[in-house]
């Protein structure tokens, strides 16, 4: 059975020290690191506006860093073939910049958009605790330590060394020629804050992928023994004390190594769906229809307003597809959407455009239909709204076993809803999560953005080892490859490391 364990932070620097001194021949100016993540609950709504609950991983993405005078950003990283990778700052778009170098050139490129500051060329050596692409934010996780690589480099102003070493035999980085005379972004919260919304915008524009900001803000922002409640409205966030091995638990991370399939068109379309039915109801973001307590009662209420919503404005009701009355009659009560969870009958026809706003949107292109969404997303935010409840009682010395076994409760309802409604599963996930409910887990689910990817499950601490081998079992009787199995426990947020 295969662990990951999270290497020593000096010793994971000191890896990236030598890659970088064998990379370009002198010393690095400075290591940064910062953590991947898991999310307990409160998945895909971030986009949504919901409040989510991440914590930081004890893996780490370091990142060794000095800089360039001549503006090109260099990278190499020990994770991915094929040496050194080059683009001059000035260069770097939307569209400009391939593959793993988006992730790394992006981020300058970022906070110099968001106005934080201007930034100098740079070489960088990385190096990676975090797996790649499961579902465990290794791409945040690099943005992040890059992002505190830029704003070191920017506020302490290291000029001197800033050649290529072959003709730079003295690497002394101390005169600082460029020194801006402020505190780094990094020094506050307010200011980690700027540097996530960099981060974001780095990978949304120049990697191209879609995110919501948990990644990077937690990343950024954790507490070291905290899971962080993030509103995603406005990204304020507030630390809550969760002490896993007080209450002789642990968290597993199960990740399933499953190939991401899919990822991109399916997490736009499900993004879409969810923004486009905000705006039907007229609200700035989903969350909004729940109001100030999202509990499971406003979720009711936020969809029967959906339901009332016509289906069609723009045109008379004789004209709803098959016939169908209202939703509100509807023996199923899940309305013309109901034929399936591919939502594309024949009747769908000429209904999935881009009418007036006011048109109630329904589904499209393979995603489930919106009214699916919208139950995933409504009754998620209300699960998330119970945790931040139960967190209260786990303060209690007697708060064992009821409310933990409630958390577990929720994660096992938060995966069916991902499963079933959102559709953001696969059969390696749901293997993961059933294998380790059978084995005793109070709760399991799948976290981050699904298809492959990495599920969670809550155990009791002398639990971890005989869960995991009982779901590398059902992997190997399903033939699927091993999964790999970490330790979660809250860790500390993007650092220097020296
Ligand atoms: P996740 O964030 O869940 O790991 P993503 O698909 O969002 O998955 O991000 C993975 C991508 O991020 C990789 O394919 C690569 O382009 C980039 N990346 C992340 N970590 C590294 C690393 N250590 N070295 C090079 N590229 C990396
Ligand atoms: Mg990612």
């Amino acid at each position: 059975m295969a662990w990951r364990p999270a290497p020593p932070a000096g010793e994971q620097a000191e890896r990236a020290a030598g890659a970088f001194r064998a990379a370009y021949g002198r010393e690095p100016w400075g290591i940064f690191s910062a953590p991947g993540r898991v999310n307990l609950l409160g998945e895909h709504i971030d986009y949504s506006g919901g409040t989510v609950l991440p914590l930081a991983l004890p893996h780490r993405t370091v990142v060794a860093v000095a800089p360039r005078e001549d503006g090109l950003v260099r990278a190499v990283s020990a994770q991915e073939d094929g040496g050194i990778r080059a683009v001059p700052l000035d260069d770097v778009a939307p569209g400009a910049v391939e593959g793993w170098l988006a992730y790394v050139a992006g981020v300058p490129w970022a906070m110099a958009r968001e106005g934080l500051g201007e930034y100098p060329g740079a070489d960088l050596a990385v190096d990676s605790a975090v797996p790649l692409g499961a579902g465990l934010s290794s791409s945040a996780a690099l943005e992040c330590a890059v992002a505190l690589a830029f704003d070191a480099l920017a506020a302490e102003g290291a000029a001197a060394g800033a050649s290529d070493g072959a003709s730079d035999p003295d690497p002394d980085p101390a005169p600082a020629a460029r020194r801006s005379d402020r505190s780094p972004w990094s020094a506050t919260d307010a200011g980690r804050a700027r540097l996530a919304a960099a981060c974001i915008l780095a990978e949304n524009e120049i990697a191209g992928a879609s995110t919501g900001g948990m990644d990077q803000s937690i990343s950024l922002r954790a507490r070291e023994g905290s899971v962080l409640a993030i509103d995603c409205r406005d990204f304020s966030s507030a630390p809550v004390d969760v002490d896993l091995d007080a209450a002789g638990l642990a968290l597993l991370v199960i990740d399933t190594r499953a190939p991401h399939r899919l990822v991109d068109g399916q997490y736009a379309r499900r993004r879409k769906g969810c923004d486009d039915a905000a705006r039907a109801l007229g609200l700035g973001t989903l969350r909004d229809a729940l109001g100030e307590h999202p509990d499971a009662g406003a979720a009711d209420r936020a969809l029967e307003r959906w339901d009332a919503l016509d289906p069609a404005s723009a045109a008379p009701k004789a004209e709803v597809p098959n016939g169908k009355g209202p939703k509100r009659e509807d023996p199923n009560g899940d309305g013309p959407d109901g034929e399936g969870l591919d939502g594309n009958g024949p009747d769908r026809e000429g209904r999935d455009g881009d009418g007036p706003d006011r048109k109630r949107p329904e589904s499209r292109d393979g995603a489930p239909p919106v009214r699916a969404l919208l139950r995933h997303a409504w009754t998620e935010m209300a699960r998330v709204q119970r945790c931040a409840d139960l967190f209260r009682e786990f303060r209690e010395p007697e708060a064992r076993p009821g409310p933990w076994a409630e958390l577990g409760g929720l994660l096992a309802a938060s995966h069916a809803s991902l499963r079933d409604d959102y559709a953001v599963s696969c059969a390696e996930l749901d293997l993961a999560v059933d294998a380790a409910h059978r084995a005793g887990a109070l709760g399991a689910r799948m976290t981050g953005g699904g298809f492959g990817g990495s599920a969670i499950a809550l155990v009791g601490r002398d639990d971890a080892e005989p869960v995991a081998r009982a779901v590398a079992r059902a992997f190997a009787r399903e033939g699927f490859a091993p999964p790999e199995f970490m330790l979660a426990s809250p860790s500390a947020a993007a650092r220097r490391e020296r």
